[in-house]
Order: structure tokens, then sequence, then C-alpha cells
């Protein structure tokens, strides 16, 4: 899979509850500077790199303004070689996609449109801090359709404290009915330094990890069934419309990431930028030995339902996962959290929901 290209919007109306993602609010100036900051980055690009997949995220890239955006993209096509991109998706917010941004996006060649519907129940957006209501979520998805969009992605969130699992049911089969090509399913995480840590950390947030896990489990089976296979721990999708940029990265390609707080691994060399506007640096290059990139494909690869063909690792990474981890691989096996044979290793089902303890095992 070729190279991609990932392009970071820093800029959110209001910050929601339980976010930790570096943005700011779109003020004008800021966003001035920003968008000098990503053409001037664009132009150290190392030669010859032609994506096959562009990702604009945040941040909400729909909280720019239509002339922003449009701005953004004559760039995006001035310094980068675009004809080979297969897939190009940009996240939208429901409370912020209007027409002429729709419009925009697709003239300006995305393809893909990745939608933060989170819940189908106003009350629950509300405490998540949302902007949008659910009566937007559906007509941002019409607007999409009606712009000519064949590829909508909606996330939803499980496990909000609170939130019963007849809820997040209902959530699943409001955003099954909208018809989208793919849906992410993802676990509420209480971060450090938001308002929702603070509430927990006040005794008011009951998070219970069954409630979570069966919210999980359920919603994976009645997706499966709906028709949207489950591929990646957290993503589902109609056949042969998997997002291209994440199965990239779980894979273990090339991307380059640009703008604040963006990351990337390009030859060998992986690099991030800081968290800073409106000038950002780099925070940290390093060169990664063979092994350890090696061990790190074999973790972000098994992200993936299917886990990883011996062969296709070895072909990928010039290693061979036994004598990789072997030990390690055989005694997880042994406990029921991977399943390992000849051909290849994948987590078992039961260790899908936990698993980041797994994975620690393994780096
Ligand atoms: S819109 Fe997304 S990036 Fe912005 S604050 Fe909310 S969760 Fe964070």
């Amino acid at each position: 899979m070729g190279p991609g290209l990932y392009i970071h919007v820093p800029f959110c109306v209001r910050k929601c509850a339980y976010c930790a993602f570096f943005s700011r609010p779109p003020e004008p100036e800021a966003v001035a500077a920003w968008r000098r900051g990503i053409a001037r980055e664009l132009e150290t690009l190392p030669g010859g790199f032609v994506p096959q997949s562009v990702f604009i995220g945040g941040g909400t890239p729909t909280a720019l303004e239509e002339d922003d955006l449009a701005r953004l993209l004559e760039v995006l096509h001035s310094r980068v070689k675009l004809d080979k991109v297969v897939e190009w998706t940009c996240e939208a917010n429901p409370g912020t996609l209007t027409p002429g941004k729709a419009s925009r996006l697709k003239e300006g060649g995305v393809n893909r449109l990745s939608i933060g519907a989170q819940s189908f129940d106003d009350a629950v957006l509300k405490r998540l801090g949302r902007i949008h209501t659910t009566a937007e979520t559906r007509e941002g998805v019409a607007l999409a359709r009606a712009t000519g969009f064949e590829n909508i992605g909606l996330d939803v969130i499980y496990g909000v404290p609170g939130v019963p699992l007849e809820s997040f049911r209902a959530d699943v089969e409001a955003a099954m009915a909208l018809d989208p090509e793919h849906i992410s399913c993802y676990c509420l995480e209480i971060e450090e330094g938001t308002p929702l840590a603070r509430e927990a950390q006040a005794g008011r947030l009951e998070v219970s990890g069954e409630e979570q896990r069966a919210q999980f489990d359920w919603g994976r089976r009645r997706l499966a069934e709906g028709g949207w296979a489950h591929y990646e721990i957290s993503n589902f999708a109609k056949p042969g419309r998997e997002c291209r940029q994440n199965l990239l990265y779980w894979s273990g390609g090339d991307y380059i990431g640009i703008g604040p707080a963006a990351h990337s691994h390009w030859g060998g060399v992986r690099w991030g930028n800081t968290p800073e506007l409106p000038e950002w640096k780099r925070a940290f290059e390093e060169r990664l030995e063979p092994e350890a990139k090696a061990r790190e494909t074999l973790v972000m690869g098994l992200r993936r339902i299917p886990g990883w063909g011996r062969a296709e690792f070895r072909a990928r990474t010039g290693f061979d996962i036994d004598a990789l981890r072997g030990t390690e691989i055989a005694r997880l096996a042994k406990e029921g959290m991977l399943v390992a044979d000849a051909g290849r290793v994948r987590l078992a089902e039961d260790a899908l929901f936990i698993s980041d303890s797994v994975f620690s095992e393994l780096v």
C-alpha cells in the first residue's frame, strides 16, 4: 500500500468534555498563520513523495470557513502530487458542515467524509460537550449524500458513564439506519486534564468496565450482522470500504503528517511536531532500528481482526514473527489471548476488548 499524507487542522469551535487533542478556537489570525505554516511545511515533503491516500483530520476541519478550506485544498493541489490518490478523507463535525463546505471539499478532490456522530441521544451529546444535535448529524449525512459523497464514515462512542446498554444499542441502530459505508465505534477514554477526568476525580462518574465490554461485544456483533465487517478493533466497514489511511498505519506503512502535533514515518525515520500555534517545530526525530520497528509493526498489525499472516509479516519487515516474540506469543496463545497457527497470528475474540494489555506484553 502506497504512502499516506495527513494534514492536521488544530481548530475546534469548542472543546468537548472528553477531548485531550490539541485544538484551539478558529480565530482568523490563528487560522491564517496555520495556513501559512502548512504551506511552508508542505515545501519540505521528500522528493518522490506520491501519496495514495490523504486524510484531513483534527481538531475539526469543518470548523474552518469555506474560503479557508478552499485555500487549504488549493495549496495541497499546488504542492503535492495528488494524481495517485485513491482515498481522500476529511473529518466533519455535523455542527459545522454546510452545503458550501461540502461542495468545496468534493470539488477539491475529497471523496470520503468521516462524520463525528458520537451518539444519537441529544442529552448524551450535551454531556459530552458536542456542539451538534442528532438532527444535525442526520442532516449532515443527507447533505454529504446530496453533494455526491459515496463513501461516508460515522463515529460512535460507547462506554459513556451513565449510558446504559439499551441507549447504546439505539445509537448503533440509528447509525446503521443512515447506511454509512464505514462505522467506527470507540470506547470513551477518560483523558487526563479534561472536564470528564475532573468529574471522575470528584467521584461523580461511575465507569463500569463490565458495562463497556457488554456494549463493545453487542456493538461488534450487531454491526457484523448488519453487513459492516469488523476489520480492526474499533472499526467496521462494508466490503471494500475499509479506511486505507488507517490500514496503512496498522500495517506499518509510510506516511507524512503535516501541521502541529502531526506525526510521520518515512523511510525508517519517525518524527513528530510540537502541539503549538502559530508556529510548530519538530519535537523529535528518531531512526528506528529494524528490529524495534518490526516489533511495533507486529503490534500495530494485530489491531486488524485477521492479524498477521506469517509470510506477509516476513515480507513486510524481514523478520520472522516467532524469532521476534515466539515465547510471548506461545504463552498468550495458551492463555487464550492470541490465536496462533502455522499460517497466522491474531487476537482471540476474548482479547479484543483488552487488547492494550496484550500488546504491552509484545512490544
Ligand atoms: S470536535 Fe473532536 S477534536 Fe474537537 S474538541 Fe471535540 S473531540 Fe476534540
